[in-house]
């Protein structure tokens, strides 16, 4: 440490106490709030969404709007509408009928799918922008050595502000990629944010952060998750995987197993290090690649693992910015894409990436491609848009409920406000929406036909309260891992 390091280390300490009984404080105001909204103790037969009390279901009708339904039927739309009742998309046309709708004006919106976020560890966004300069301070020190210090509630407290952002960025399918569950009062927090979030969700049930490898997951815990997943699901918007550890252990063959004979899906990180390659190949090796895997990252990959992954019908999940930040080198996207894998964007995690923006993220996946290729026309806007709803959809296996505006499906949608400066004129929307756009151009979010910003602000997330409860949240853990 140095002289500065440990003047404030010596601060930190004497407001340590302080921090702790604000802490208390604001837990106890939140166990409060909890007991009186039933939230503790659940209610048989009652579903986390209805204790929270979500914003209700309306008719909507999108009137006037240029649409982009990704939809390869309905295609783009200039003057379009989205008719909306009961969380389902009723209509996308021009001139829609509905009477008892209430009218959503559209005009200078783009209006398009939620985005779908493909792998995001989501108990680390409080750890914002945490990974150091030097090896001791890099991501999985950081991550490992405050995460072995997380109590459960600190997982609720990151969820909530990670997926507060996601709300507002526009995105309305996340999946939390949660390697933090250090007992299963941990996974109930993270899935609590979820839940109360009003988001479409994956919830990947994995190991603690620091967990030996020949230490298996927590299947009892697993087992009852999903033999009571109705509880949580809010009828299928969340949905239940395994966050698995990959081929290199007995131990991890068997969580995979087990996590098959439930019928879960499999997210796994793959060559992510030129020092690890050959990931693919030794899942390939134990008859472990297929259609229910997701494999994250697969930088390092060689022409033999593209074309096993293509054949096993896996999908893949890209997260420029930590696969740059952290050193991993640039995504393979144009290799995947040209064997017709799957692909999926991702966060990943804030501590590396900062933010969870993922119309950068789009826009970092076009640039890498264009630029790796040396040619402009690599990769198109509108592929990358693909990537980012139906085919990020495709990849985490909800492309019959989301990724599109189409008739039957549920009504995950976003407008955003080109009568921004950053927009401002009106060109090709592809590419305003990839290389223009940002997070606070979303005017308005609708997830699972349920409106969740409107005007550009969070109606169910009391943003003051969130950022005061995972500042408190991040000063205790630091404080408990002596981490500053
Ligand atoms: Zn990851």
């Amino acid at each position: 440490m140095s002289p500065f390091d440990l003047l404030s280390h010596s601060i930190a300490q004497e407001f340590k106490h302080l921090k702790t009984s604000r802490r208390n404080f604001l837990r106890n105001s939140a166990t409060v709030a909890a007991l009186a909204a039933g939230g503790v103790a659940m209610k048989p037969g009652s579903t986390l969404a209805q204790q929270n009390e979500l914003p209700t279901r309306g008719e909507y009708l999108v009137r006037n709007a240029h649409v982009l339904s990704m939809d390869p039927v309905i295609g783009d739309i200039a003057g379009g509408d989205v008719h909306i009742r009961g969380g389902n998309i009723v209509a996308v046309g021009e001139n829609l009928a509905a009477p008892q709708a209430e009218v959503i004006n559209g005009e200078d919106m783009i209006v398009l799918p939620g985005l779908v976020e493909t792998h995001w560890h989501i108990w680390t966004t409080m750890l914002r922008s945490m990974s150091g300069d030097e090896a001791q301070f890099g991501y999985f020190p950081t991550s490992r050595g405050i995460g072995a210090h997380y109590v459960a509630e600190d997982m609720y407290h990151s969820g909530r502000l990670a997926l507060a952002e996601a709300a507002y960025s526009g995105t309305t399918f996340v999946h939390d990629w949660c390697h933090n569950v250090r007992s299963p009062e941990y996974a109930q927090a993270a899935l609590r944010a979820l839940g109360e979030s009003g988001l479409r969700a994956r919830f990947s049930y994995g190991s603690a952060a620091g967990q030996a490898a020949d230490e298996p997951l927590d299947f009892a815990d697993i087992r009852a998750l999903h033999e009571s997943w109705s509880t949580y699901s809010d009828n299928d918007r969340l949905r239940l995987g395994l966050a698995w550890r990959g081929a290199g252990s007995s131990v991890s063959l068997d969580d995979y197993q087990r996590a098959r004979e439930l019928d879960l899906p499999v997210s796994v990180h793959v060559n992510n290090f030129q020092s690890n390659a050959g990931g693919i190949a030794a899942i390939d090796a134990v008859g472990m690649l297929g259609p229910e895997v997701q494999l994250i990252h697969a930088i390092w990959s060689s022409p033999e693992e593209i074309r096993a992954v293509a054949a096993s019908g896996a999908s893949l999940s890209l997260s420029p910015y930590t696969e740059l930040r952290i050193g991993f080198g640039l995504p393979m996207t144009q290799e995947y894409l040209a064997a017709g894998v799957p692909i999926g964007l991702s966060v990943d995690t804030p501590t590396l990436s900062g933010n969870a923006d993922m119309f950068a993220i789009m826009k970092a996946i076009l640039n890498i491609a264009n630029g790796k290729a040396l040619d402009e026309f690599a990769l198109t806007a509108r592929r990358v848009l693909e990537l980012a709803t139906i085919e990020g959809a495709r990849s985490m296996g909800v492309d019959a409920v989301t990724g599109s505006l189409s008739p039957g499906k549920r009504a995950d949608l976003i407008m955003v406000n080109t009568r921004h400066v950053n927009l401002g004129v009106f060109t090709d929307p592809a590419h305003m929406l990839v290389e223009a756009a940002q997070p606070s151009n979303v005017d308005t979010v609708i997830a699972d036909g349920r409106i969740l910003k409107r005007d550009g602000a969070l109606l169910n997330a009391d943003v003051d309260a969130i950022i005061d409860s995972a500042r408190s949240a991040l000063s205790g853990v630091r404080a408990r891992a002596d981490w500053w």
